[in-house]
Formats: C-alpha cells, structure tokens, sequence
C-alpha cells in the first residue's frame, strides 16, 4: 500500500533579498512514516528549503517567488509557524539554538507551549523524551548553555517532540559532532521513527549516514534536485557515490 503523502512541495523558487534565486525549483515528497533526506553540499538549499517549508524566510528576507508547498493537502504557504506547529510540522534548526540560561529540562518543556493537553500528558511526554535520550535526564537540571554540542543536539530534537508533532524538518544533526555520536542521534531518530510514527525530513551534508537511515533521498546541487530514489539505490548509484559517498 503507497503511504498518505504528508509533505508536497510543488516546483518552488526562492528568493532571497529580492534578487538572489537560490531555489530554482525544487519537489520533493514526505509520506507519512518516512525517513526522507535532503542530501547536498555547502550551500545547496537545503535550510533554505526547510525553511521555505516552515515559513521561515521572512526574517531573513527570503520568499517563495514561485510554486506551493502543501500539508495534508492544504496549502501552507502563508500560515506562520506557530500555526504549522499546531498542524504538527515542526523543524529542528541548524545548530541546535537552546536557550542557554535555561536547565535542560526547562529547554524541553517550552516543546510544549503550544499544546492545551494537560500537565498530565506534557510529564507523560517529557518521560518519553527521557526514554530516548537517557543522557538528557542525567543532566536535566544544568543550564543548557553548558553541555556538550551533542547534548544541545539532544535537547533541540527533544524540545521538537514536546510539542507531539506528527512530522519534523530536521537540519543536519550531524554538523559538528564526532562520527560515533551522529550514529548515536540517527539511531534515535530511527527508533522514534519506528516507535512513535514521527516522520521525518532530515537535511545532511553527511551522506553516508543520512543513506543509511533514511528510506528516500533527494541530491540537491545549486538549487535543483539533480538526482532522487529509494537510499538503497542512492547508496549504489555510481555519481552518488563518486561525488557524495565518502567525502564526509
Ligand atoms: P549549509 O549546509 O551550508 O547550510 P545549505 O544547503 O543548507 O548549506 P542554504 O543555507 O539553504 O544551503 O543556502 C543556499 C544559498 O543561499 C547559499 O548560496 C547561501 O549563501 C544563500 N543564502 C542563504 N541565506 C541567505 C540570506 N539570508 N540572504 C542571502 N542569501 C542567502
């Protein structure tokens, strides 16, 4: 049976500064339990397309010229972020961004500003954050601002799933850590996957690892998707591993 597409983006350009195209079209698809990762270089488009997605742009002066980006049908191109997060789309920024005079623990729990469920279910979740992330309630009680790059990385993806989404946009969790601890968050991520149905769009520079967890991949080069398949294929493919396998 083919997967309730979740995520549609349709052709989409954008535009930063009114005059610099730095998407030149781009589709991809996210069915609903997937694992789908946007692969490219250094200034590809890859936060510019999540962003694009998130609605994002505007602060940095950026906007979709062109094209839609659809959510369980509905058009979302104009609603704001707050509003995506409601509909379940929330995305993990580069570079982790706790607010760092918080504990841990306080990081997670503003996850869960958005939900109206109860107290109950918000102590229900924050466990389940716990549960796969055991290093964050050992330290659950330190300023955010004082743990290590991979332990922000944590605390950043569990702050995303405080607010119980249904898909997240996640911005390359591996920039920055040391090989054994980007398998260690991928690992995770497979496994909230698996357990929880959380879909995921995973931009990675690191393609080998990004390959060996995601079911589907895009190659984004200079705005354009030049290449997409299932991550087996990817893995095979002689460009792919001729440009992209092996160098990070
Ligand atoms: P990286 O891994 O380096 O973040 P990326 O694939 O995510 O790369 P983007 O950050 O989306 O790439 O950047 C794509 C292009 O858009 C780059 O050429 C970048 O210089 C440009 N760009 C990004 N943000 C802005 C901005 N606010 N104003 C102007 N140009 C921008």
């Amino acid at each position: 049976v083919q997967a309730e597409t979740l995520l549609e983006v349709n052709n989409i350009e954008v535009i930063y500064n009114h005059v610099i195209l730095v998407l030149k079209g781009v589709s991809l698809t996210v069915p609903k339990g997937g694992i789908i990762a946007l692969l490219g270089g250094n200034g590809a488009g890859k936060t510019t397309t999540l962003k694009a997605i998130s609605n994002l742009l505007r602060s940095e002066r950026g906007e979709v010229t062109k094209g839609s980006v659809k959510y369980r049908g509905q058009n979302v191109h104009e609603s704001d972020p707050a509003e995506l997060v409601r509909q379940g789309v929330i995305q993990v920024m580069e570079g982790r961004h706790c607010f760092e005079h918080l504990t841990v623990e306080e990081n997670l729990l503003t996850g869960a500003y958005t939900r109206s469920d109860g107290k109950a279910n918000v102590a229900a979740d924050l466990e389940m954050v716990y549960s796969y992330f055991p290093r964050l309630k050992e330290r659950r009680k330190s300023q955010a601002g004082y743990t290590s790059g991979g332990e922000q990385q944590m605390v950043a993806m569990g702050r995303a799933l405080m607010s119980r989404p249904e898909t997240v946009l996640l911005d390359e969790p591996s920039m920055g850590l040391a090989p054994q601890l980007v398998e260690q968050i991928f690992e995770i991520v497979k496994s909230i996957n698996e357990k929880e149905g959380v879909t995921f769009l995973l931009a990675e520079q690191n393609t080998n690892m990004a390959l060996k967890y995601a079911h589907y991949g895009y190659i984004l080069e200079s705005g354009r998707i030049v290449m997409d398949g299932p991550a087996a294929e990817l893995r095979e493919n002689p460009d792919v591993k001729e440009f992209y396998l092996g160098m990070s």
